[in-house]
């Protein structure tokens, strides 16, 4: 396993107050290197720009990285840029293709990316959602593009639905999206007939689901249509969000939930991608909860057995 972060990501900065906040990686950082002490880390290069147009308007990256500002820079209501944003947000992308670059040259199978801000909310144009550049759509276009893949699925197991890794693939058959997620909740998109050029797949999660029900959605529902996909390559959106003490959410997820389901995503890529996956952080608003589900996702990965 190789895991990859770097400092910018803890500088940015959102407001204070705010959620989505440094020490959610802090505490993810921590955990990883308590648990994991051996596991080699790498300093996440930065993002091209001609990576980041795979899946973004020119527009967007522009006022991402181009927009002079002092202190602070709003996008949305929630989501806000500080003087080290740029900088986090072309390392959390740039993590992303590194670590493809990686397990596609065969220098270990499984690598995490423990970045911020998230990225799954992106869409082509927008910014939004805490996130500036969909890093894990960015890492999904590379692989397709620098590296020829034909079928890459992108896992979503942040208790919000990816609607924009959904918006960037949904009229791509090479990238399969699938995702599931507490509704009603933000933002509210996800829905079972949403189903792009029939590479996407979402399971919707009533408030209050637990691990039973979320286990069975994916054993029952996304599961097996990821394995008739047959990807080359799977990425993960891990979110932990949907652990019992999040704050944002309402689900009652386990940190053993996690590592169940990411033991089956392990084994989904052996049967399929010659054992490659890359996770990247998304979201996860407990610290407890991130510092127990992360640490659970890469047990999960390194080959606990599903109980
Ligand atoms: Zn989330």
């Amino acid at each position: 396993m190789l895991l990859y972060t770097h400092p910018a990501c803890l500088a940015h900065d959102p407001g204070a107050g705010h959620p989505e906040c440094p020490a959610r990686l802090e505490a993810v950082l921590h955990a990883v290197r308590a648990n994991f002490p051996l596991a080699p880390w790498r300093e996440a290069p930065r993002a091209s720009r001609d990576a980041l147009l795979r899946v973004h308007t020119r527009d967007l990256v522009a006022r991402v990285l181009d927009t002079p500002f002092d202190a602070s820079l709003r996008l949305d209501e929630d989501t806000a840029m500080s003087p080290d944003s740029p900088e986090a947000a072309l390392r959390a992308a740039g993590a992303g293709i590194a670590a493809v670059d990686a397990v596609m040259a065969g220098e270990t199978r499984h690598a995490f990316c423990a970045v911020r801000p998230p990225g799954h909310h992106a869409t082509g144009p927008v910014a939004m959602g805490f996130c500036l550049f969909n890093s894990i759509a960015v890492a999904a276009a590379h692989a397709v593009h620098a590296h020829g893949l034909e079928r890459v699925a992108i896992i979503d197991f942040d208790v919000h639905h990816g609607n924009g890794s959904q918006d960037i693939f949904a009229s791509d058959p090479r990238v399969m999206y699938a995702s599931s997620h507490q509704y009603p909740l933000y933002p509210n998109s996800g829905l079972a007939h949403e189903r792009g050029v029939g590479n996407v797949v979402n399971a919707t999660l009533s408030p209050g689901t637990d691990g039973d029900a979320f286990r069975h959605a994916w054993r029952q529902h996304l599961l097996p249509q990821v394995d008739a996909f047959r990807p080359q390559l799977v990425l993960v959106s891990a979110g932990f969000d949907g652990h019992r003490l999040d704050p944002l959410a309402d689900l009652m997820l386990e940190a053993d939930d996690y590592r169940w389901l990411s033991a089956e995503l392990a084994a989904l890529a052996d049967r399929h991608a010659g054992g490659r996956l890359v996770s990247m952080l998304e979201g996860g608003y407990s610290l407890a909860a991130l510092r127990a589900c992360s640490v659970a996702h890469l047990h999960g990965l390194a080959g606990a057995t599903p109980a």
